[in-house]
C-alpha cells in the first residue's frame, strides 16, 4: 500500500495536519511516540481559542480524538529511517520491523528538552532532577525546590509547583523574563516564590537524592549553595532534526527546518510544520503549530494533485 501522506509527530502540528489531510481524502497515517508532544506536559493552556483553561494533555486528547473521527490511524512508535525512492517518486519510512511507503511526508517532530550540562544533572535525574513539572511535581509536596529558566514554560511550571511545594526559588540568568507578563505578575504576588536573578546554576549536589543547588551570581560573581530537595530544569528546547538531516533537508543556523509560507521544505514532497520550522515568526504556540499543520496538509494535497500521482 502507498499512503498519500505520512505525518511524523503527534503533537498539535502533526494532529492538525492529520485532520486536514484526512478531510482532503488523503490516505494518512501519523507516526509518533508521545501523544501531544511537549504540549501534553503543559499544566494549563489558557490561550487556545475556545478553551479558556485546559490542561495540555486534555487538549491533545481532543486533537487525537478529532483525528481519529476523521479516520486517521495513529501509530505510537518512533520513525527510525527514511529512504527516497527516486524512480517511484515515493519515500519509505522504517519503524522497528515495519516499513511504510508514502507519496509525501509531513515532518512535525517538535523539539527536545534543552539540558543545562552541569554536574549532578544526569546523576540525579529522577532523584530530584526533573524536566517536567506536571509529571513530577507531586513528589515535591511541601518540599523546597528550584525552577531554572525565564521563559513561558519556566513561569508556568513555577506557578503550578507553587501550589504543591513549600518554597520555590525561581532562578534566571537575567533580570528580564521571556515568559508572559501575566504569569510573572502572579509569581511576584506569590508568598512562597523567591526570585533569584542574574544567576546561573553551576552544579546539583546530593546523596541518594538531591540536597542542594550551587549557583553563581553573574553580576557579583558570588557563589552559594541553596539547600533544597528538587530542581526543575525548564530552559527551553532544541529542534528534533536528526531525521531531517538524514533526508538532507535544509535547516537554519539554529537547526530549525527552513520552510516557505506553504510549509514546503527544500525537498519536493516533504513538508514541515510546528515548533521544528522557521515559520510563524518562531512564535511557538499550540495555535501556530496547528495552523502550520493545516497548511502543510493542504500543500501535500496540492502536491499530489499537481504531480498526478
Ligand atoms: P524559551 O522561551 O526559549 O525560554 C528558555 C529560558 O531558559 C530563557 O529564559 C533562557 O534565558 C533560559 N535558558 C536557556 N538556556 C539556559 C541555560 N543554559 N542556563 C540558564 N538559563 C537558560 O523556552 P520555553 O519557556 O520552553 O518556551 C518555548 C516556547 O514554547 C516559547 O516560544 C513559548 O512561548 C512557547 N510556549 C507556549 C505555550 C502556549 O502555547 N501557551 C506554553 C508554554 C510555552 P534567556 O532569557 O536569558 O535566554
Amino acid at each position: 500500500m502507498i499512503y498519500d501522506t505520512i505525518i511524523i509527530g503527534n503533537g498539535p502540528a502533526g494532529l492538525s495536519a492529520a485532520i486536514f489531510a484526512a478531510r482532503s481524502n488523503l490516505k494518512t497515517i501519523v507516526i509518533g511516540e508521545k501523544l501531544g508532544g511537549q504540549a501534553s506536559d503543559a499544566h494549563l493552556i489558557e490561550n487556545y481559542p475556545g478553551f479558556p483553561s485546559i490542561s495540555g494533555f486534555e487538549l491533545m486528547k481532543k486533537f487525537e480524538n478529532h483525528a481519529k473521527i476523521q479516520g486517521v490511524e495513529i501509530i505510537y512508535t518512533r520513525a527510525q529511517k527514511f529512504k527516497k525512492n527516486d524512480k517511484k517518486h515515493t519515500f519509505t519510512i522504517t519503524t522497528g520491523d515495519n516499513e511504510y511507503e508514502t507519496k509525501t511526508i509531513i515532518l512535525a517532530l517538535g523539539t527536545t528538552t534543552r539540558k543545562l550540562n552541569i554536574s549532578g544533572e544526569t546523576e540525579y535525574l529522577g532523584r530530584g532532577v526533573s524536566y517536567c513539572a506536571t509529571c513530577d511535581g507531586a513528589f515535591f509536596r511541601n518540599k523546597t525546590i528550584a525552577v531554572i529558566g525565564g521563559g513561558d514554560v519556566a513561569l508556568s511550571a513555577t506557578l503550578y509547583l507553587a501550589e504543591l511545594a513549600k518554597k520555590i526559588y525561581l532562578i534566571h540568568r537575567r533580570q528580564d523574563f521571556r515568559g508572559e507578563p501575566i504569569k510573572l505578575k502572579k509569581i511576584k504576588e506569590s508568598k512562597n516564590i523567591e526570585l533569584v536573578l542574574d544567576t546561573v546554576p553551576t552544579g546539583i549536589t546530593g546523596e541518594i537524592t538531591v540536597t542542594g543547588l550551587k549557583t553563581k551570581n553573574l553580576k557579583t560573581n558570588q557563589e552559594q549553595e541553596i539547600k533544597l530537595n528538587g530542581v526543575f530544569i525548564e530552559i527551553g528546547s532544541t529542534p528534533t532534526t536528526v531525521l531531517a538531516q538524514e533526508l538532507r533537508i535544509k535547516l537554519d543556523e539554529k537547526g530549525y527546518i527552513n520552510v516557505d509560507p506553504a510549509q514546503h521544505t527544500n525537498t519536493p514532497g516533504i513538508f514541515a510544520a510546528g515548533d521544528i520550522t522557521t515559520n510563524s515568526n518562531y512564535f511557538r504556540q499550540v495555535i501556530t503549530a496547528a495552523a502550520e499543520g493545516s497548511i502543510a496538509a493542504d500543500s501535500a494535497f496540492k502536491f499530489i494533485k499537481e504531480n498526478s500521482y
